[in-house]
């Protein structure tokens, strides 16, 4: 199959390209089935403070097992939605099932002593509405249970009525991060005016830090600059015990990682804080 593919350098429809094509409809095809008949599921990774050690939240990710396909990871199902023009339908479902399972701790007498939060796609932001309809969805929960990640990509998309939503969902009482902080291009002037209350360093630099004094300066000034605006800082992807304890050094605010947690089920979950 390589040797022909490599022969074929020239572009003609191979009989590769086909399975390609039929691979990719097919994930399409299951894709929006799995989201009409709500076969998607939520798995919740932990959030700690670095100072008390103490829980103080979780980031809902949204997982994918289907029958034929198997497990197929948000990496590969995200850009899905976004070209199939699902996402939005994806982020509502997401939110959706966030407050659910809030309502059901709750229920259950565990309600959670944290902050859940959910990840909201570049494309959501180009709706002028977002913030009316984020708070139609989430109404039976009290707002400051719930925090929204923005990609500091998505955020610079449209950044005037990012200002506007995010103003608005803060006036609500949500808590707003900045998510994979230091990949995209956000002008400092806007990050001041983007109710955001918390910068969530992106993996890429966490995990290089002990390696790459370029990265470690680029993680130190994140945090510095968090500071001098008043933000919080969250690290992803920590995976190890002397990562944090740089991140700490640095005066990082919160962690998140394989070290401290992975994405896990809702009941596996809560057996974190009984
Ligand atoms: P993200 O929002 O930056 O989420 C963090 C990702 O890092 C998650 O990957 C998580 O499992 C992974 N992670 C956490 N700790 C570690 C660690 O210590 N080491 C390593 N190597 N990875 C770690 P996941 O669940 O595969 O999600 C990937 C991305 O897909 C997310 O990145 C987010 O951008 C997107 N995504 C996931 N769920 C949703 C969703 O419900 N809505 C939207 N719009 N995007 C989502
Ligand atoms: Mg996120
Ligand atoms: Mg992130
Ligand atoms: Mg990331």
């Amino acid at each position: 199959n390589h040797a022909k593919r490599d022969s074929s350098r020239t572009r003609f429809f191979t009989a590769t390209m086909a399975d390609e094509l039929h691979q990719y409809e097919l994930l399409q095809l299951r894709f929006s089935e799995a989201l009409a008949k709500g076969k998607l599921s939520l798995a919740f990774q932990p959030q700690f403070s670095l100072k008390t050690g103490k829980l103080t939240g979780a980031e809902a990710l949204c997982r994918w097992h289907d029958e034929i396909l198997g497990h197929v990871s948000p990496g590969t199902f995200i850009p899905l939605a976004e070209e199939q023009g699902l996402i939005c339908a994806l982020g509502e479902w997401v939110l959706e099932a966030a407050c659910q399972q809030l309502m059901a701790w709750e229920r259950q007498g565990k309600p959670f002593p944290g902050r859940l939060c959910v990840n909201v796609s570049a494309q959501q932001m180009d709706d002028p509405r977002l913030a009316e309809h984020i708070q139609r969805i989430a109404m039976r929960v009290p707002p400051g249970k719930l925090g929204l990640e923005l990609t500091e990509s998505g955020l610079m998309r449209n950044p005037e009525q990012t200002v506007r939503i995010t103003r608005a969902l803060c006036k609500a009482g949500f808590s707003m991060a900045i998510d994979d902080f230091g990949t995209g291009y956000s002008s400092l002037s806007y990050l001041k005016r983007f109710a955001a209350d918390t910068l969530k360093i992106d993996m890429s630099f966490v995990q290089d830090m002990l390696k790459s004094s370029h990265d470690h300066a680029i993680v130190a000034t994140i945090i510095a600059m968090a500071q001098t605006l008043g933000m919080l800082t969250v690290a992803e992807g920590v995976e190890a015990a002397e990562q944090a304890e740089a991140l700490r050094a640095l005066g990082c605010t919160g962690v998140q990682g394989f070290h401290f947690g992975r994405p896990v089920d809702g009941a596996t979950f809560a057996e974190l804080w009984l």
